[in-house]
């Protein structure tokens, strides 16, 4: 069984993390959506609240999963099966950054890093600036799944 998990903070889940799980998903028998927790950083929106976005967005699709993770995303790899990590890839920077990423989760552990270029329509996308709009009272909607509401 192909098993793959689409790591990150989704801070909160965006419309480019749609895409990126909408077309990786049929890559795969499941997609794990796991939220790293990393005690060192603040958070817009708590784990739970995070949580919540994202399983009210994919409730329908059987095939999809959300889970909470500590730690090197290699191990919970190991530790629960799963043989592929998931990644999307805006531009360049986003490229250079995963590259290294993925090139030392290869030397720690068997498990693939697969890549899909994110839809151009959602390219601009990114939790930091949707949170910036946030704070600053701007439309957030057009940027995030209708489930992500404050
Ligand atoms: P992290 O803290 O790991 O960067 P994010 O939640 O920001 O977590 O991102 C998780 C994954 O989603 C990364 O692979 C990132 O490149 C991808 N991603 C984020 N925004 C977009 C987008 N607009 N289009 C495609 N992929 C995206």
């Amino acid at each position: 069984m192909k098993r793959a998990i689409f790591p990150g903070s989704f801070d909160p889940i965006t419309l480019g993390h749609v895409d990126i799980i909408e077309r990786g998903v049929t890559l795969f028998d499941e997609l794990i959506i796991a939220i790293g927790v990393n005690s060192g950083k603040e958070y817009m929106f708590s784990l739970a609240e995070r949580e919540q976005f994202i399983k009210n967005c994919f409730k329908d699709n059987p095939k999809i999963k959300v889970v909470t993770y500590q730690g090197l995303t290699v191990d919970f790899c190991m530790k629960n099966n799963f043989n592929f990590i998931l990644r999307g890839l805006r531009n360049p920077a986003d490229f250079e950054f995963e590259k290294a990423i993925a090139h030392t989760n290869r030397d720690l552990a068997p498990v693939e890093t697969v890549f899909l270029l994110t839809a151009a329509s959602t390219s601009y996308i990114s939790s930091s600036i949707v949170r910036e709009v946030i704070r600053n009272d701007g439309d957030y909607t057009k940027l995030v799944p209708n489930m992500v509401r404050i």
